[in-house]
């Protein structure tokens, strides 16, 4: 294992610190992969573009679309570390998977038209794969694409779709061919989501915020040149976007070490049957033990990021720290309640909660970090199968 430093990669840290400094919109109130107050999104919409304009965004895009293809292949991990550590917002949506797509399988057209647009964040993309039937094996789904002329018909219905209430296209899953088998039928396209037809319904979560939406789609009508890569040929653009999907990583890293630093803040300041919580030796095992595990997750991002520039990455490291990172979380989260004592039923808007809720909150939400980006017990199959070469699963 190397862990990579340079004066260089110091240096555009530094750069990207004093940028996020001066720009950012404000800190985020929640933890995780959050939709904002429709209020804010145009200062998120100018914050976004800018990070495109100062070569911050879009790093690894080929030049003539604003890409530096000769930066160091950790600068954007960096700038997520950085967006992470200030707490501010990250780009919202899903532009880095539909970019990737586009950059990948798209037509010339398709690559001018979106990727501007994009870069000035006048599209905010979001991500509908995932339906009420399709979620974990996302090869069941089924919704369906009927091909008329020039147009592809679209019926049937999306879920969890993170942002899809501000978004403007929707990067789309559907079935093109329902007698093939079943990754084989399916096809990726880009819709614009003010086509008459589609409604996008807001979901209240467990959290009290409004992060995922329903998509329904009903009679949607697609050009066939917003056709993603080949017709019937859209589970191969999907599974290669989704693999390009390697900084977030980096900003869950981050994202421990700071709650971590503001368990110890709240336990400095709490009491457990009138005594300091930290003069209570179980409060300090359990703290010491998840200090341990928050700085195996470092070392964790550390090898991955190191594999990833040599070229060694092994098909266990992404879902072993994507399960250890969210387990870790959890477990934070869960201690940041406990410690609260009977005042751990607050919730965020009462005036006696601690750091105004943040804990409860991040303890719901910790959740969905166990789900996102692959359930975890998907993922252990996944390291039992492809790490250690253990039998595929029955189907
Ligand atoms: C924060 C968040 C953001 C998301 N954003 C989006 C988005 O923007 N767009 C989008 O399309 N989707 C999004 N999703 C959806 C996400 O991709 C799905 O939730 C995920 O794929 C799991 O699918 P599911 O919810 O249908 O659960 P299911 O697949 O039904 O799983 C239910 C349970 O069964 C278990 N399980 C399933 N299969 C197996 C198996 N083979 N072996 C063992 N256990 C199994 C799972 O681990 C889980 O515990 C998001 C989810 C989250 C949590």
């Amino acid at each position: 294992m190397r862990m990579e430093s340079t004066p260089e990669l110091a240096a555009f840290r530094k750069k990207v610190r004093a940028f996020v400094a001066e720009h950012a919109p404000g800190r985020k109130l929640h933890t995780g992969v959050r939709a904002p107050d429709p209020g804010l999104m145009p200062a998120i919409r100018a914050w976004t573009a800018k990070l495109y304009e100062a070569g911050f965004l879009g790093i690894d895009w080929p030049e003539e679309y604003g890409g530096r293809p000769d930066a160091h292949p950790l600068e954007p991990s960096i700038v997520v570390e950085e967006i992470t550590r200030a707490g501010t917002w990250p780009p919202i949506g899903a532009a880095a998977l539909a970019s990737a797509a586009v950059l990948q399988f798209g037509t010339e057209q398709q690559r001018a038209r979106y990727l501007p647009r994009i870069r000035r964040c006048e599209d905010v993309w979001c991500q509908l794969f995932s339906e009420p039937g399709a979620g974990s094996d996302l090869a069941a789904l089924q919704t369906r694409a009927r091909r008329e002329g020039e147009v592809f018909v679209v019926d049937g219905q999306k879920v969890w779709t993170t942002n899809g209430q501000h978004a403007d296209m929707g990067y789309l899953l559907a079935r093109t061919d329902p007698d093939a088998p079943r990754h084989k039928g399916i096809t990726a396209f880009a819709l614009d989501l003010r086509t008459p037809g589609v409604e996008v319904r807001p979901l209240r979560e467990i959290t009290g915020s409004t992060d995922f939406n329903e998509v329904f789609l009903d009679g949607v009508r697609i050009p066939a040149a917003d056709v993603i890569g080949e017709i019937d040929g859209g589970w191969r653009v999907a599974m290669s976007s989704l693999g390009h999907e390697r900084t977030a990583v980096a900003g869950h890293g981050v994202e421990l070490v700071a709650a971590l630093e503001s368990l110890l803040e709240l336990a400095g300041r709490t009491a457990i049957g009138g005594r300091p919580a930290l003069g209570d030796s179980a409060t300090r095992q359990a703290i010491g033990e998840l200090a341990t595990r928050v700085g195996v997750n470092t070392a964790m991002v550390g090898l991955a990021q190191s594999r990833m520039l040599h070229h060694t990455e092994a098909p266990a490291d992404a879902p072993m720290g994507k399960i250890f990172f969210s387990e870790v979380n959890h477990d934070l989260a869960a201690l940041g309640v406990r410690l609260q004592g009977t005042d751990g039923i607050l919730t965020e808007g009462d005036p006696a909660v601690a750091a105004q809720g943040w804990w409860q909150d991040a303890d719901l939400y910790s959740r969905a970090y166990t789900i996102a980006g692959g359930a975890n017990e998907v993922l252990r199959n996944q390291i039992a199968e492809r790490g250690l070469g253990l039998p595929r699963e029955p189907r």
